[in-house]
């Protein structure tokens, strides 16, 4: 039986939780590093516990909070994920007739006084 391989991170603040894809990043980093260990651990025949500790590894990518819900256009086939504000798509909001629509918030409508007008 192969050992098992227990990995530790950095650990979000309270309350909050890693963006999927920077966690992802970090993750496939962390394997990359340590790949020679990892690859040793599948080999073993015996049930050792191999622990790599990356929790305040220099080398590592950033992790960012999640900030939000949506989508990311590299990882789309994951579906709506908790994300960073790096890692989360920007959407252009338009009417079916190609008016901009305000941004949230409120705003007046383009062509209105104080309005940006119909393009911008
Ligand atoms: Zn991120």
């Amino acid at each position: 039986m192969p050992a098992q391989v227990i990995y530790r991170g950095p650990t979000p603040p309270l309350g909050q939780k890693w963006c999927f894809v920077c966690a992802y990043t970090w993750k496939n980093a962390v394997n990359e590093k340590h790949k020679d260990q990892i690859d040793l651990a599948g080999l073993a025949e015996d049930t050792e516990t191999v622990v790599i500790d990356a929790a305040e590894d220099p080398d590592t990518p950033p992790l960012e909070v999640a900030v939000a819900t949506g989508l990311n256009g590299l990882l789309a086939q994951f579906g709506v994920l908790d994300l960073c504000w790096s890692h989360l798509n920007g959407i252009q909001l338009q009417t079916a007739s190609g008016l901009h629509l305000p941004p949230p918030g409120g705003g007046m409508p383009g062509g209105m006084p104080n309005g940006r007008g119909p393009f911008g």
